[in-house]
């Protein structure tokens, strides 16, 4: 993610592995940027993820644990997008 590779749809469109580069809040181009700073599915977890990072107590964030917590935000946020796409499917 950080280095811009990942599953991230700018990176698989890039590599013809997903159809369109665009996220499903609208954007056009899925990038890392994208996802971290100005996705609006994700702007919850993108605070949360600011706030823990803006922590005094928590500067500089062991990267084990940026990642992992990373990680499981973008987990999170995609199980519920999945979910939201069965909703809409029903
Ligand atoms: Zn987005």
């Amino acid at each position: 993610m950080v280095t811009g590779h990942g599953n991230i749809k700018a990176y698989l469109y890039r590599f013809k592995i997903t159809e369109a580069p665009n996220c499903p809040c609208g954007n056009d181009n899925q990038t890392a940027e994208h996802i971290l700073l100005e996705c609006t599915i994700l702007k919850e977890d993108t605070e949360r993820l600011l706030a823990a990072v803006a922590k005094a107590d928590n500067w500089p964030i062991n990267k084990e644990i940026l990642i992992k917590n990373t990680t499981k935000h973008l987990q999170n946020s995609r199980n519920r997008e999945i979910k939201s796409k069965k909703l809409n499917k029903i």
